[in-house]
């Protein structure tokens, strides 16, 4: 049986496209004319960052090539906050896409012998107390 890669049909449907327009709040991180980054909402580890482009893109590898290096320059910009913020060198970034059809890459803050795979174990959703928190302290804007 072929899996459905489309989950939603189109950007209207789209969690990530409703968090851009303000329908759905986040714990924003950073932001600037393209790019958005807000804390996940189940976070596999503390820190978990979503970096996604305000236009809806199914796929990391389906941006232009004007905004891609833009898109991994907020990502490193991001990354070396936290290693900086969270006194950790080490961020461990991830391209998967599956689980919300609109372009976006993860960031763990400090990740190490904390994820090997993708996590089978349901995931701890973060409380608006706890999300404010860190996203006041992680914030890059
Ligand atoms: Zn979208």
């Amino acid at each position: 049986m072929t899996k459905q890669l489309d989950l939603v049909e189109s950007k209207t449907d789209c969690v990530f496209c409703k968090i851009v327009a303000g329908e759905i709040p986040c714990f924003k991180i950073y932001e600037d004319e393209n790019f958005l980054a807000f804390l996940d909402i189940n976070p596999w580890v503390e820190g978990h960052t979503l970096v996604i482009p305000k236009k809806h893109y199914r796929w990391v590898w389906d941006l232009p090539e004007n905004l891609i290096g833009q898109y991994f320059a907020v990502c490193r910009k991001i990354a070396n906050h936290y290693r900086q913020v969270l006194k950790t060198e080490f961020i461990m970034s991830y391209i998967y896409g599956w689980e919300v059809p609109h372009a976006h890459i993860h960031l763990f803050p400090d990740a190490r012998g904390k994820i090997a795979m993708y996590p089978k174990i349901k995931r701890g959703q973060l409380s608006s107390e706890e999300g404010e928190k860190l996203a006041k302290r992680l914030r890059l804007i």
